[in-house]
């Protein structure tokens, strides 16, 4: 059986393991494919190259924040993959680093509120954290940890702390931009955990029927943020739309209990993916 899973993340952004050992891992949990795809970052793609297995074909990707202005004027937060597309197209480029700069303003306010209410942690210490790469909430997780405050990651997350207290959003990237984008940089999309309700507000089916009009190549069905009867209705919804259908486990390392290959695509899906993006796998 070909194991493919396109959704990984390295310390490019908020994985806790290097580009270098993230495809050491692949290798090792038996994934014939993998895709590193870093929030708003190709800056992890080098180094996978270099140190890919044999045998290992690497997706190079990102995945992009995005957000969508519903009816009532208030932003939804989405997630959009991206595969295969040229680093260096100018337009992109500039989007992905005016993200970055975003996520660094962003984690420096949540600090101050933090501070402000006398949570010994300081910008210094998280921006280390991230260690040049995205910046994101869960290296001020990290802070908490260390701090005493909280146990895990995912407690970091709660209301009291980063879910709603100390919560700032990011100004994100507008997702019919980013799929116009990703397309005229060579690359193909896949909406990542579309119906993902345990995460928050999630977009209507109406705009997913206008982001395939507008491009969108796929979506993410088998994630472990989507219960049974989400995984169901977003591939109905996909097999309507004519758009592919991926599974894949977001591995972030130690951020997350979900393993390499816990969800996988199918290899048709994978195959459409390659053949309609300019960018190709690193193999061989
Ligand atoms: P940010 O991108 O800075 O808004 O932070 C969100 C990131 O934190 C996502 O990429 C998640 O993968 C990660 N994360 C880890 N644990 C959780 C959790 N319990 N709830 C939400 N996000 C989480
Ligand atoms: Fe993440
Ligand atoms: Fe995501
Ligand atoms: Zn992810």
């Amino acid at each position: 059986m070909t194991r493919i899973d396109l959704h990984c993340h390295s310390t490019a952004s908020d994985g806790t393991f290097t580009p270098a050992e993230l495809v050491r891992a692949g290798a090792a949990a038996g994934l014939d494919v993998m895709a590193i795809t870093d929030h708003d970052t190709t800056g992890g793609w080098q180094a996978a190259a270099q140190a890919r297995p044999d045998g290992l074909r690497l997706v190079r990707g990102a995945e992009l924040s995005c957000r969508w202005l519903g009816a009532e004027q208030w932003p939804i937060a989405l997630h959009m993959l991206a595969y295969l597309f040229d680093p260096d197209e100018p337009r992109l480029a500039a989007d992905l680093a005016r993200m970055r700069v975003d996520r660094e303003q962003r984690a420096e306010k949540i600090v101050a509120k933090l501070a402000a209410d006398g949570v010994p942690i300081t910008w210094g210490e998280v921006h280390g954290y991230a260690a040049g790469g995205s910046v994101g909430r869960p290296h001020i997780a990290q802070a908490l940890i260390r701090a005493g405050l909280v146990r895990t990651t995912n407690e970091a997350f709660a209301s009291r702390w980063l879910g709603a207290r100390y919560f700032v959003p990011k100004s994100d990237l507008d997702v019919f931009e980013a799929v116009r984008a990703v397309r005229a940089a060579g690359g193909v999309t896949v909406f990542a955990h579309p119906r993902a309700t345990v995460r928050g507000r999630v977009v209507p089916d109406e705009l997913i029927i206008q982001l395939a009009d507008a491009g969108l190549f796929g979506l993410e069905a088998d994630h472990e943020d989507h219960s049974p009867a989400e995984r169901a209705h977003v591939r109905e919804l996909a097999e309507d739309l004519g758009l592919v259908v991926t599974g894949s486990s977001d591995f972030h390392g130690t951020h997350k209990t979900v393993q390499l290959g816990d969800y996988l695509t199918d290899p048709e899906a994978y195959e459409k993916i390659v053949s309609a993006a300019t960018g190709v796998p690193v193999l061989g």
